[in-house]
């Protein structure tokens, strides 16, 4: 069975990443998202084994020894992980999976696990006074989180050309056909078809002298 493709999205915390995902993953077939493991609070609406799965320190740590986390990284003051076995099951069982992780997260994936060949996406929100208000707005951090999160975004920005693809979320209907677009241009590359392709290449042939 051909393997998954794991599409890995990141960028400043408030660029609206999760709406994105959310949104184009209705729209495509075969993928699904990783739940991580993550030590800060639940927000209103946040469902456990949905939205993350929460834990505390302890329990996260244990993870973290019994060599759980793919990778894990202590972001904006808490921890987040994402599950080893999870990403590798699905991959093997032919299912395209979308990660949202930090910039760190995201750097730590694309060497450790270089041979899946992952696909970075950021995405950047148009200005760092957009990021802001946004943050600001949505009202979910207290007001020292906001400001870690905010002086985190200048260090994550600086990482951008560590990856495939950027997006200027400035319109979310616009940014969602763009992740749609690269996810399917991303299946269509050369290198991905692997062994189907010569399958292709020879029956074309065959055909032709069939004639
Ligand atoms: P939030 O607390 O706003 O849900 O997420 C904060 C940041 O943690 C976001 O940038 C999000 O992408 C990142 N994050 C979520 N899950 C993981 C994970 O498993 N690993 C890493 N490294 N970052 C994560």
């Amino acid at each position: 069975m051909k393997k998954g493709i794991l599409y890995i999205v990141s960028g400043p915390s408030g660029a609206g990443k999760s709406t994105l995902i959310k949104k184009a993953l209705k729209t495509v077939d075969g993928f699904t998202f990783s739940v991580s493991y993550t030590t800060r609070e639940r927000r209103p609406g946040e469902i456990d084994g949905v939205d993350y799965f929460f834990v505390d320190e302890d329990k996260f740590m244990e993870l973290k020894e019994k060599d759980e986390f793919l990778e894990y990284a202590k972001v904006h003051g808490y921890y987040y992980g994402t599950s080893k076995t999870f990403i590798h099951e699905k991959l093997e069982q032919g299912y395209n999976i979308v990660l949202d992780v930090d910039v760190q997260g995201s750097l730590n994936i694309k060497t450790s696990i270089q041979e899946e060949n992952p696909v970075l996406i950021f995405v950047l929100p148009p200005s760092y006074t957009e990021l802001e208000k946004r943050l600001v707005g949505r009202g979910t951090e207290s007001e020292r989180d906001l400001a870690k999160r905010l002086e985190d975004s200048r260090w994550e920005v600086s990482k951008i050309n560590e990856f495939n693809y950027v997006i200027v979320n400035r319109d979310v209907n616009e940014s969602v056909n763009q992740l749609i677009s690269i996810i399917i241009a991303e299946q269509l590359r050369v290198c991905r078809i692997e062994n189907g392709l010569e399958n292709r290449v020879d029956t074309f042939f065959k055909k032709e002298f069939e004639r």
